[in-house]
């Protein structure tokens, strides 16, 4: 399976407004995971993903994250580097060893701000990156664009 990227992909430069305007069927709005551990963060984000169209299920560690895939097939991860327990990055490398999650996006999220942690959140296999303190707003776009097209 080949993984095409965004800036190949002419149509890419209107992938927000078709999401947008998929959003407005019920039945064809993305699907999310979110797993934040901080259940007020975790509400800001959530909020500003409905707000975007998305139909969110939230996890507040890696083992709910686990079992909520079981039964939420999410198009999009949205992730929390620090968690308890299993810690975002051991998840992320879960992730990309089982076959129906080795391509799903992955959205990190973290307070971390040295170059070292964002390279390995990277490395182990998240698709874009989101330094706290972020705005909604740039979460929301990011996550929009990690989409896949349908
Ligand atoms: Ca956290």
């Amino acid at each position: 399976m080949s993984y095409r990227r965004h800036s190949d992909d002419p149509a890419f430069s209107d992938a927000s407004v078709m999401v947008v305007e998929k959003a407005e069927s019920v039945a064809a709005r993305p699907r999310v995971l979110l797993v934040e551990d901080e259940a007020d963060i975790r509400e800001l984000i959530r909020y500003s993903l409905v707000q975007g169209g998305f139909e969110v299920e939230e996890a507040s560690d890696g083992a709910e994250a686990l079992e909520k895939l079981r039964e939420f097939a999410p198009d999009l991860i949205v992730l929390d580097l620090m968690l308890p327990g299993m810690l975002g990055l051991e998840l992320c490398q879960r992730l990309r060893a089982r076959t129906d999650t080795v391509h799903l996006p992955i959205l990190v999220v973290s307070a971390r701000t040295n170059a070292s942690d964002k390279a390995l959140g990277l490395a182990m296999g998240a698709d874009d990156y989101v330094t706290k303190p972020f705005s909604p707003r740039d979460l929301l776009l990011r996550a929009i664009a990690l989409v896949p097209q349908r």
